[in-house]
């Protein structure tokens, strides 16, 4: 085992958290059950916001990075675990309270470890990693409220080529629904449609304020934008429809009214992957193994080492991502 390895530590300076690689020993990690050694690592919206500083993330410092990982088990003081086993961490604070996975070596509770799922690999596992398994929550909540039904509804994906929108259409696409994306970035649509998107609409024409009931289009939708695009993608479901709420790419606001719920009977279902109990987090790794096409998977990945972490946090910050990062940790 390496005595020194590299790890992405945000640090306060002056009161700002500021970001940057240092080498740690063993005896630096937090005094937790499970010593993880970190095979990959992956980047989200969120990583990008704590490892720029342009959101408060980390809530105490100094802190290690990385919402997710994958790695094997090194040593292990808690009977459910031990050395060998291959597993996955999604959340539970990773990056805000919690050390997380931009670490060759992580300390990590016993209940935050999942183990890795069948069929897939310690990489594909973060090639997925919060963003696709937050598309599969999504997905899962919509189809669990009855909003919208294999073979056939119509569901529109905000946010379209970033990471949850991609893993999301890839997921609708193959159980059958219809989708379609929305995105600022016209060069994206022969990606999208691979994916499986198979309608197009610019996102400027949802974040112009509309009215409080605009003509019915979607069955459901999953939202990664927030602010005045959710307002309308609200006023623009179906009567009995649904729109799963999982980010703020757009803004954190929501000027909307209660008119599509009261007079439509629309829902907005909220998306919440760090706390996710395990059950549900089950749930969303069994839809990914049954309908996450692998080759879809890897053509949305690009995989970089994790040298190259400071450089793409600041273009998912800037909405210049596409699809998804895996960091080999090695
Ligand atoms: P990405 O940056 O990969 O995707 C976000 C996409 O949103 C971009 O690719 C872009 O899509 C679009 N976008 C960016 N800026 C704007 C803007 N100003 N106005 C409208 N659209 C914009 O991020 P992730 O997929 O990792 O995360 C998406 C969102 O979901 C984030 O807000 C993140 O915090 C949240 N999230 C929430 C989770 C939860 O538990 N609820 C878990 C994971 C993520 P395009 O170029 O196609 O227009």
């Amino acid at each position: 085992m390496a005595d020194r390895f590299r790890a992405m530590v945000i640090d306060d300076r002056d009161g700002k958290p500021v970001a940057g690689f240092r080498e740690l020993v063993l005896a630096d990690l937090p005094d937790n059950d499970v010593l993880v050694e970190v095979h990959f690592s992956t980047l989200n919206y969120k990583d990008g916001l704590a490892i720029t500083g342009k959101g408060r993330i980390a809530r105490r410092m100094p802190m290690v990075g990385g919402v997710d990982l994958s790695g094997i088990v090194v040593e292990s003081r808690h009977a459910d675990w031990q050395a060998g086993d291959k597993v996955v961490v999604n959340g539970w604070g990773l990056s805000e309270t919690e050390w997380g996975g931009y670490s060759r070596f992580q300390r990590l509770k016993a209940e935050w470890l999942t183990r890795l799922p069948a069929g897939f690999t310690l990489e594909e596992a973060m090639a997925i990693g919060t963003a696709g398994y937050t598309a599969a929550l999504a997905v899962q909540a919509l189809e669990d409220w009855g909003a919208i039904e294999e073979g056939g509804s119509e569901v529109l994906v905000t946010g379209a080529a970033g990471g949850v929108g991609s893993v999301a259409i890839a997921l609708l696409a193959a159980r059958g629904y219809t989708v379609t994306a929305s995105t600022g970035r016209p060069e994206t649509h022969d990606y999208l449609a691979d994916l499986g998107a198979s309608g197009f609409i610019d996102r400027n024409t949802l974040s112009e304020k509309g009215g409080a009931l605009q003509k019915e289009r979607w069955a459901g939708a999953i939202d990664s934008v927030g602010s005045t695009t959710l307002a309308n993608v609200l006023a623009q479901t179906l009567r009995s429809g649904a729109v799963a709420a999982c980010g703020l790419a757009g803004g954190a606001d929501l000027p909307a009214t209660v008119m599509p719920h009261i007079l439509r009977g629309v829902a907005l279902l909220g998306i919440d992957s760090v706390m996710a109990p395990h059950p549900r987090r089950e749930k969303a790794w069994a839809l990914l193994a049954e309908s996450l096409d692998r080759e879809k998977l890897a053509r949305m990945t690009q995989h970089e080492p994790l040298s190259r972490l400071p450089e793409l946090a600041a273009e998912i910050v800037a909405g210049k991502v596409r699809g998804r990062v895996v960091f080999d940790v090695a």
